[in-house]
């Protein structure tokens, strides 16, 4: 199936290779985006690696992204860091609501609304998270959630022309080894940009919708094959660049029309 959007593959890498290990990943990651000329590969490494991962993936298709940022431009925030800083380290990409940043860190709707008013002012391409907790999936809460989590940033996402990213993620699929099937993650895509076509079909049409939850290289094909998903969010096994590189392939095979080539 050839799909209009070119996938997306991205990798979280959390608290993980902050330091020559995350250069070292960098480059095998850039090596790999070699092959996959229909699909685009970005990294999101701690912010100590940002500026040496970004100068190790100079000249390669493989985009930066921070893991999180501040919506003040600057200040009296300590620890904290601004959209224009991950401008200079070298980001094309920032994630926003990550389920760990809103559960462990009480990140609100509001708040990632006004993180992703901020990137998109920086010209900063943001993944907006969205999810649903075990309990609220098994209450037959899920698109009720997640639709709350996609309106606080409808019409911010409208009013800017840049092609965005929102990420579905499960919360009881991330780290557990536990993954939406095929016809879950569909429903909920397919949810997703029926609401972002009834703000515009433009912004329908411009943004890549990812799954994100335990994505591996053996649910790869069929998790990538659903028609509204357009790449993933991958952390653990964004770690590992043989994982992540058969995920890519497995987009790439998608998106270029040879199913099957992995
Ligand atoms: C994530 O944290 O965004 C994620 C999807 O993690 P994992 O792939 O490990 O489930």
């Amino acid at each position: 199936m050839n799909k209009t959007r070119r996938p997306l593959i991205a990798g979280n890498w959390k608290m993980n290779h902050g330091g020559p290990t995350g250069v070292s990943l960098a480059a095998e990651i850039a090596a790999l985006a070699r092959a996959v000329s229909h699909t685009d590969v970005v990294i999101g490494p701690p912010f100590t690696a940002l500026a040496a991962c970004a100068a190790e993936c100079h000249g390669t298709a493989v985009g930066i992204a921070g893991q999180n940022m501040h919506s003040k431009g600057s200040g009296a925030f300590t620890g904290e860091i601004s959209a224009a800083m991950l401008k200079d380290a070298g980001c094309t990409w920032v994630i926003l609501g990550h389920s760990e940043r809103r559960q462990l860190f009480g990140e609100t709707d509001g708040a990632v609304a006004e993180k992703t008013v901020a990137a998109l002012g920086a010209k900063l391409l943001p993944i907006v998270c969205v999810g649903e907790t075990l309990k609220e999936r098994e209450a037959g809460e899920t698109l009720r959630v997640v639709k709350r989590q996609v309106d606080a940033v409808l019409d911010i996402l409208a009013q800017d022309a840049a092609s965005v990213a929102i990420a579905y993620e499960p919360v009881w699929a991330i780290g557990t080894g536990k993954n939406a099937g095929p016809t879950e993650a569909e429903e909920v895509h397919e949810a997703i940009r029926t609401w972002l076509n009834g703000k515009s079909t433009d912004l329908a049409a411009r943004t890549r919708l990812l799954y994100g939850g335990s994505l591996k290289p053996d649910n790869a094909a069929g998790l990538l094959g659903c028609p509204n998903v357009d790449g993933g969010l991958i952390g653990g096994a964004s770690l590992d660049v043989a994982q992540f590189g058969a995920i890519a392939r497995a987009a790439e095979a998608i998106a270029s029309g040879t199913p099957g080539k992995s």
